[in-house]
């Protein structure tokens, strides 16, 4: 099996309006789509935003039956400290094969938003940190940890002043490993907010720890973004050694060979 893309918008998600059908023009073996789920979402005026879970099963049934792709079912959860709960029981009753984990938001502003310039840059990064790390201590629904530097994007940070918060960080990826987990490099992080560097500390950091499964994820919100930084997050992981991927299909776990 060769890897394929596990981060990708749909219409099913607040902020896209993309078509199943323009991501099969890629004509992938298989296809995930992983839509938000944020519930109080500040970036929607506190609504609950949560993917038409019926709406999505009938149209990758209806999508089955016209091409070769397999379909599965993926979900971005957004989660905040204190939903958990409410996240767990959500999930048991509507199955998927694949779930990111993100944290996005706080119950007051999305990091993402131009308040966060308004914060001490060090401020804000400690609650990101601290958030990602209580609720990996309460919500163990997720495979894969995504954009782990969503909360200081709005910034720039050097690989010193990220380094200040290596404790937590190392005490988040112990978390993720025990997990069994996934890291992911995120397209958006390299290309669109430059935090390669980021990752590049991130990477051994999390290896010396002894996680070993990465993952890449466009976060496509639009089919040109398909399979966007590839190349770049590949050749990082080549550079510390790392040769396979993870994909997840419900229980299992699939290892591929990094894509070239
Ligand atoms: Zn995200
Ligand atoms: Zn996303």
């Amino acid at each position: 099996m060769n890897y394929y893309d596990q981060h990708l918008h749909t219409y099913f998600s607040f902020d896209s309006e993309e078509h199943f059908e323009n991501y099969l023009t890629y004509q992938p073996e298989f296809f995930v789509s992983t839509d938000h789920f944020d519930l109080k979402n500040p970036c929607s005026q506190f609504k609950d935003d949560i993917p038409d879970y019926p709406a999505y099963t009938k149209k990758i049934a209806e999508l089955s039956n016209q091409v070769e792709t397999v379909f599965l079912k993926g979900i971005e959860i957004g989660v905040v400290p204190g939903q958990e709960e409410t996240i767990k029981n959500y999930l048991n009753q509507h199955s998927h094969d694949l779930k990111l984990m993100s944290i996005h938001q706080n119950g007051q502003f999305d990091y993402m938003d131009d308040v966060v310039l308004t914060k001490d840059k060090f401020i804000v990064a400690e609650e990101y940190f601290t958030q990602m790390n209580q609720v990996l201590d309460r919500f163990h629904e997720g495979d894969i940890l995504t954009h782990f530097e969503y909360g200081l994007r709005k910034f720039d940070f050097s690989v010193e002043e990220l380094m200040q918060f290596e404790t937590l960080l190392s005490e988040i990826f112990k978390k993720v490993i025990d997990l069994e987990m996934a890291v992911e490099l995120n397209a958006k992080s390299f290309v669109k907010y430059n935090n390669a560097h980021l990752y590049e500390y991130a990477i051994p950091l999390y290896r010396s720890l002894g996680g070993e499964l990465f993952t890449l994820g466009s976060d496509a919100h639009v089919a040109e973004d398909y399979r966007l930084g590839f190349d770049p997050m590949s050749a990082l992981l080549k550079k510390h050694n790392v040769e396979q991927l993870v994909v997840f299909q419900g229980k299992e776990r699939i290892f591929t060979p990094l894509p070239d």
